[in-house]
């Protein structure tokens, strides 16, 4: 019988948290683009007889995201060292918490394709991170040797490391808990979660089972850059493994590394021992206490979170599985739709009009919303024209152009667009589509000889009005006013 396979996958993420200062000194965090080494301290650069103070902004995002993945926070948690040599860790030990960390058992829903499914997570712990080896090529004089700098601005930045369960069993499932993490963390303010600048940074665990009972060694992938390099990444492994396994041969336990430009692993260490990086608890730091006044404090701070906002615009604002992950994407998008509705736009058209005209502004500029030319107000009270009959979406989209281009509220906006108030009709309607008809009159005379079986003609004359009146009625006003006048037109005739 052909083998079957199962993979397993669990992620740890790195997120980088928004402070002010790094983890455990004042030195400041905003040191991309800055002169190497010029935000560093005795502390940060590990330097004999240098004390610590833990940052407390670090531990609140820290709890804030844990709250938010539903983990319960100890009354007590510790800080450990964490021992192994390399350049760009100064201390030749890495300060987290290892035995007591700060969090542990939450979990995160993720959605696929409108289904919903629950990703463990093990555990969150704070940790400071490490610096950044600058590899390249000196000057002139030792040109063809290659030597590599060290930068210690990153050293001691404030790091929450999330383990996940190893619950997901496909890369697109991998996907979707980074994003929605990263999601997540942007929602709460907590990180800016971006995974090209090393805010957010995720290694792969994954391994396989077969069908005849084999277990493969789980195999870390480290140095995925993105979400697309690391489903490539699980992509890759997963295949390698399914091979090694087939041929009988075995999976190692082992770390490898991702070649993002040949699209593959590639182990970095061989077989693998146990690391043993002698933990023990960092004699400088006291025990870190958290009491219950601490956590309500945070837990008064929490948004409503991503899922339960995408659930909200699906159960009762009644849109799609699609609007409702698009909506509620970006928090301050989500709340630019929820304010427009509460400046009396409809939800539907609200949604409609945000996740078109709105997205599509914020996407061509990369601004935020706080940034767009028009508020929510507006918006709501245009689209409540719009909602009522009053302005047809097309005369409405004119409007939103002139606020948009000249910054102007809704009213002169409205003026300067020329549109009507109240809208086209009467009269003023029956006029236009008199003008449209009399200039028009081969056009009108095939409709009128009933010769136009397509309704092609008809269509062109319909939007010839709707752009002489700038679209300031509705389609169903303008087709009675045609019909009316071409009765009229048929009765001069017999
Ligand atoms: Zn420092």
């Amino acid at each position: 019988m052909a083998l079957t396979f199962e993979t397993v996958i669990g992620l740890e993420v790195h997120v980088q948290l928004s402070t002010n200062s790094k983890l455990f000194c004042p030195c400041p965090t905003d040191y991309v683009g800055q002169e190497p080494n010029s935000f560093v301290c005795p502390v940060c650069l590990g330097l004999p007889g240098s004390l610590p103070s833990l940052n407390a902004r670090a531990v609140q995002l820290g709890v804030k995201i844990a709250l938010a993945l539903g983990c319960s926070v100890p009354r007590v948690s510790r800080f450990d060292r964490k021992h192994y040599f390399y350049p760009d860790l100064p201390k030749a030990f890495q300060v987290s918490q290892f035995g007591l960390p700060l969090a542990e058992k939450g979990a995160m829903p993720i959605f696929l394709g409108g289904l919903k499914k629950t990703v463990g997570v093990t555990r969150l712990h704070l940790e400071e991170d490490a610096g950044k080896l600058l590899h390249g090529t000196p000057d002139g004089r030792l040109s063809g040797a290659s030597i590599t700098r060290v930068d210690y601005n990153r050293a001691g930045i404030p790091l929450a490391e999330i383990v996940s369960e190893p619950d997901m069993s496909t890369p697109m499932e991998a996907r979707e808990y980074v994003l929605s993490l990263r999601r997540l963390v942007r929602y709460l303010g907590a990180s800016d979660g971006d995974m090209e600048s090393g805010s957010l940074r995720v290694d792969v665990n994954v391994s396989q089972k077969c069908s005849d009972g084999r277990v493969g060694g789980r195999v870390e992938v480290k140095n995925v850059n993105s979400v697309r390099a690391m489903e490539r990444a699980l992509e890759y492994e997963i295949s390698r493994q399914r091979e090694v396994l087939l041929s009988g041969g075995q999976v190692y336990r082992e770390t490898r590394h991702w070649d993002d430009s040949n699209g593959s692993t590639r182990g970095t260490r061989g077989k693998e021992e146990a690391q043993d990086y002698r933990y023990f608890p960092e004699p400088d730091l006291p025990p870190l206490v958290i009491d219950d006044s601490f956590i309500r404090a945070v837990e008064k701070d929490l948004p409503e979170l991503p899922w339960e906002k995408r659930e909200r615009f699906q159960v009762e604002w009644g849109l799609s599985s699609e609007d409702a992950s698009t909506l509620s994407e970006r928090l301050d998008l989500a709340e630019f739709l929820e304010e427009t509705v509460a400046h009396g736009a409809g939800r539907g058209s609200a949604a409609n009009w945000v996740k078109t005209e709105v997205l599509r502004i914020l996407n061509e500029t990369g601004i935020e919303t706080d940034a767009l030319p028009f508020t929510p107000r507006s918006l709501g009270a245009l689209l409540a024209k719009v909602d009522e009959g009053s302005l047809s979406n097309t005369a409405a989209r004119g409007v939103l152009e002139v606020m948009g281009r000249e910054g102007l509220g809704l009213e002169e906006a409205m003026r300067k667009a020329g549109i009507v108030p109240g809208g086209v009709k009467g009269d003023l309607l029956t006029e236009a589509v008199r003008e449209v008809l009399q200039g028009h009159p081969e056009e009108t005379a095939l409709v009128l000889s009933g010769s136009d079986s397509s309704g092609k003609k008809r269509k062109y004359l319909q939007g010839l009005v709707m752009r002489e009146i700038k679209g300031q009625a509705l389609v169903g006003d303008v087709s009675a006013a045609i019909d009316r006048e071409l009765d009229l037109m048929k009765g001069f005739r017999e």
